[in-house]
């Protein structure tokens, strides 16, 4: 079968893979002139089964109520008058009830916990070497009440097969002596044994060599303009490229199946077709350091509760990642979030890294009101939706790949789906 992937960020490029190792012929069509050049360029670089959990809990509105305003909060809200923001809005706090935030929770730990093992089975079998670190993540708390909270949040996540045991701060230095400058502040941790962290867009790269070396045709510059439905169902997708065609004259790909990888973009192409993904972009923020004494910066992945960010080294790079502005699609820096990544990494490893020369970014997560990604085939007969993956795009990406290559080749998927598809 002839398939078209729509977007060439870690999403699109894993799910090309499984199709293509399912054996059709595959095309992915990209408007950036490389992969991973959008959200998957420069994230946390978490496989963060073990805290996969909905940002939608119960005790979420009440944190952004009390972050409003402040432009280092780790989760802020600006309100726009855009009827689909509010919307997403009451969506998210409906995702709040304590019921929807369980069924949440499993279906992201189910697809993170086979992902995880999907990736691990990929690193070893294609050689990948993307600054990978299998140290586990721990994650650790300056506040009692949070730590007291995420105990039992541990103790659910081990019921649904996850290895997440709390330890107390004195266990979390000995695992990860860099903390020691704020040791006195840690009330406890989270330590996941089999969690690991790895440079989401070195992946993603390597990735596309193979699909290269098996015959994945790749369309750079190329712009996704509609998707041509023909008798209720999808044929294909007119496009733009830079060079080729004259302006104004769209080309035609023709196909059997269309995978919409598109991140932040999908619920643009599919509006027109009457299918409302309930996708907003949910900005973060990242700064890398070279790192100059090796002792002082943290070889594990670490996520800082209180600031609500995370850590991870790429061999002598430190990337720390986080925060959240909901509302707007522009990834311009703000100067004072940029500062507050930079002051924190230092304060937690001081003369670790030349923080003189960070390098900043902004991406725009995919995020549903659920958490959980749209995954699956829409109401439209071959039109296949692998998008909305939120905080855990990189967790979840061979999951999702494999399961979409399944539903496509009609094979039963690994881990069972709700309702995802619009
Ligand atoms: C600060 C930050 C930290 C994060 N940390 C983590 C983490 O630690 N762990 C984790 O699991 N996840 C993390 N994430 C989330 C993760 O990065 C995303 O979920 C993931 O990158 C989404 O991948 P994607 O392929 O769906 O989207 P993208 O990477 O954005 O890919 C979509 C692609 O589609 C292309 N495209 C869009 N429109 C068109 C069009 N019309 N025509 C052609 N091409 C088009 C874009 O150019 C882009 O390349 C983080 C995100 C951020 C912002």
């Amino acid at each position: 079968m002839r398939v078209l992937v729509l977007g060439a960020g870690v999403v699109g490029v894993t799910c090309a893979w499984y199709l293509r190792a399912a054996g059709h012929q595959v095309t992915v069509v990209e408007r950036q002139n490389g992969v991973a050049r959008e959200t998957s360029f420069a994230n946390g670089g978490q496989i963060s089964v073990s805290h996969a959990e909905p940002w939608a809990n119960p005790a979420a509105p009440g944190k952004v109520a009390q972050w409003l305003g402040r432009e280092d909060a780790p989760l802020l809200f600006r309100p726009r008058l855009d009827f689909d923001q509010w919307a997403w809005g009451v969506a998210f706090l409906r995702e709040c009830l304590p019921t929807r935030t369980a069924d949440n929770t499993r279906q992201l730990v189910a697809l993170a916990l086979h992902s995880r093992a999907l990736l691990k089975q990929l690193r070893a079998d294609l050689a990948l070497n993307y600054h990978h670190v299998e140290l586990g993540i721990l994650h650790f708390y300056t506040a009692h009440a949070d730590y007291q909270v995420a105990k039992k949040s541990a103790a659910l996540m081990r019921t649904l097969g996850c290895d997440r045991r709390s330890i107390s701060a004195a266990e979390a230095l000995s695992l990860e002596p860099a903390l020691r400058s704020v040791a006195a502040r840690i009330v406890g941790a989270d330590y996941c044994a089999e969690d690991e962290s790895g440079d989401a867009h070195e992946f993603t790269m390597q990735l596309a060599q193979r699909c290269l070396q098996h015959e994945v045709k790749f369309h750079f510059n190329t712009t996704v303009h509609r998707l041509r439905i023909v008798d209720s169902r999808c044929q294909g997708a007119e496009v733009f490229q830079q060079q080729g065609s004259a302006p104004g004259v769209p080309t035609v790909l023709e196909t059997d199946a269309v995978v919409a990888c598109l991140g932040v973009q999908t619920p643009a192409l599919l509006k027109p077709l009457g299918i409302r993904l309930q996708v907003v972009p949910a900005k973060g923020y990242s700064a890398t350091f070279d790192i100059i004494d090796a002792a002082r910066a943290p070889s594990i992945s670490l996520t800082d509760d209180e600031y609500k960010i995370v850590f991870s080294r790429f061999g002598n790079r430190l990337r720390v990642a986080g925060t959240v502005e909901l509302g707007g699609v522009g990834i311009e820096l703000n100067p004072a979030r940029c500062e507050a990544l930079r002051r924190r990494t230092e304060e937690l490893f001081p003369r670790a890294c030349d923080f003189s020369q960070p390098r900043y970014w902004a991406g725009l997560r995919p995020l549903t009101p659920s958490n959980v990604p749209y995954l699956g085939e829409s109401r439209i007969k071959g039109l296949y939706l692998n998008t909305g993956h939120g905080t855990l795009g990189w967790t979840l990406a061979a999951g999702s790949g494999e399961l979409i290559a399944n539903l496509v080749a009609d094979r039963p998927t690994a881990v069972p789906l709700r309702s995802l598809v619009a």
